[in-house]
């Protein structure tokens, strides 16, 4: 099964991601993340994304596109894969949709977790990441996922871990700049929503409301797709 997520930042599309991962076992692939870690791992890929992402910028599409298109090739992704992050604009939508026909590879479902803009900045903000783990949810806002103390600090929930905050995440014009590329239905993100959401064939889409619970949307999800 194939499945692409979108959400804005801040909607829990990366929480969500994990779950349908861990029941389906399939690839999840997050463009975010894969950016992260090769900051971390101080590369060359890494060098070049950072400065755009502090901005709160898209890296550009001639080193996003193929970092994707690559890991798709990968053997892992042959049996299932969840994508998160990409495509995060028009062209990338459908250099991806190109790809994805030419490498006959199905389209399953695309998911649209919708979540009012103003909502979704007071989201980001309170989120918080596993340095061990980046799959282990943790927010300061709620209590399903809320870090736990130990030792007189908030540790992640999951793994006890230490807990990070993303420079992106506490910045405000940061926040807004990625919520302007993702509402801009011209050319930004949900001009690929709208594009992979008409797609048809036997691509099915499945909208969810993400103002409810973590549990509700995990449920709405997956009573779709199974
Ligand atoms: P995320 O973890 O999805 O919020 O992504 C963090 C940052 O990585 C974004 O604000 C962008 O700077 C960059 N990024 C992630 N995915 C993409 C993409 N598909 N195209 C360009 N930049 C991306």
């Amino acid at each position: 099964m194939n499945i692409l997520v979108f959400g804005p930042n801040g909607s829990g599309k990366g929480t969500q991601g994990a779950i349908v991962q861990k029941k389906y076992n399939m690839a999840h692939i997050e463009s975010g993340a894969i950016f992260r870690k090769n900051i971390g791992g101080g590369t060359e890929l890494g060098m070049k994304a950072k400065e755009y992402i502090d901005r709160g910028d898209l890296v550009p599409d001639d080193i996003t596109i193929p970092m994707i298109l690559d890991r798709l090739k990968e053997d892992d992704c042959q049996k299932g894969w969840i994508l998160d992050g990409f495509p995060r604009n028009k062209v990338q939508g459908e250099t991806l949709a190109k790809a994805l026909t030419d490498a006959k590879m199905p389209l399953d479902y695309v998911v649209e977790i919708v979540l009012p803009r103003d909502i979704a900045k007071l989201r980001i903000t309170g989120r918080r990441l596993c340095v061990n783990d980046n799959n282990h949810p943790n927010h300061i806002a709620f209590d399903a996922i809320k870090p736990v103390e130990k030792d007189g600090k908030m540790v992640c929930r999951v793994c006890g871990g230490d807990l990070n905050t993303r420079a992106d995440d506490q910045d405000d014009v940061a926040i807004d700049k990625r919520h302007d590329i993702y509402y801009d239905d011209n050319t930004g993100t949900m001009a690929a929503v709208n594009f992979f959401k008409g797609i048809g064939g036997n691509t099915k889409v499945v909208s969810v409301d993400g103002k409810l619970s973590i549990d509700e949307v995990s449920a709405s999800i997956m009573k779709e797709l199974a």
